[in-house]
């Protein structure tokens, strides 16, 4: 039987916290954010890259917590748009970005855009970091779609509602909770980063990490 622990993650969106604890609930591993934890401040997400970002998001509560942390950055890759949002997702349409103003941003930079070139993809690193802040396993996920119009459904979060899968022909705001947990980037980076994590696990001697 496998020993149950628990692990900080690094990221303050519940909506996305939500998602990973269930992620990762199988393999009865527990996360605590990094909320419950106020000695650690806002980490500046000013790396150019969602590795970088991951990377920075989980060394630092590492060090600071002395504990094993997960760091996790996604994004979505509009081709039209050059790559953006990208690694300013959060904060596309500025520093007090909600849901709704991100994608009022996105549909008005696509206005002039026709349905077939309106291709994009959603990306997920996740990292996770000692308590020295090494990185010691890592992962990238990819779920390609496009960018709709009009909002549909009410499930997800971010860019949901707008971002439609073709194999479904169903945004991630339509599809269920169980769907967008085999197909999303971030499920297919924990898919990848869940072994590595197990390995780590198993290669301690208490079966809790350990430093
Ligand atoms: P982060 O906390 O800097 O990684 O922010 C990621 C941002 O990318 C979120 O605030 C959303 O805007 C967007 N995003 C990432 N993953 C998803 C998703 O699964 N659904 C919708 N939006 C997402």
């Amino acid at each position: 039987m496998s020993i149950p622990f628990e692990l900080v993650l690094s990221s303050r969106n519940r909506k996305k916290s939500r998602e990973i604890s269930e992620l990762l609930a199988p393999w009865k591993i527990a996360v605590r954010s990094v909320a419950d934890f106020p000695e650690v401040g806002e980490i500046d997400e000013d790396g150019d890259s969602f590795l970088a970002n991951a990377g920075k998001k989980a060394a630092l509560p590492a060090r600071q917590l002395g504990c094993w942390v997960i760091g996790e950055d996604s994004g979505l890759i509009v081709d039209a748009l050059g790559g953006a949002p990208g690694v300013w997702s959060a904060r596309y349409s500025g520093p007090l970005a909600t849901d709704e103003s991100n994608n009022a941003k996105l549909l008005a930079e696509l206005r002039d855009i026709p349905p077939e070139q309106r291709t994009a993809a959603y990306t997920c690193t996740v990292v996770l970091a000692d308590p020295t802040g090494s990185i010691r396993a890592s992962a990238t996920g990819l779920c390609r779609g496009i960018i709709v119009e009009q909002a549909r459904g009410t499930n997800g979060f971010g860019y949901d509602p707008y971002f439609l899968v073709r194999e479904y022909g169903r945004t991630f705001g339509e599809l269920s909770t169980r769907v967008k947990h085999q197909i999303s980037h971030r499920a297919r980076a924990f898919t990848q980063f869940i072994p590595q994590l197990v390995r780590l696990r198993d290669q301690s001697a208490d079966g809790s990490f350990g430093s």
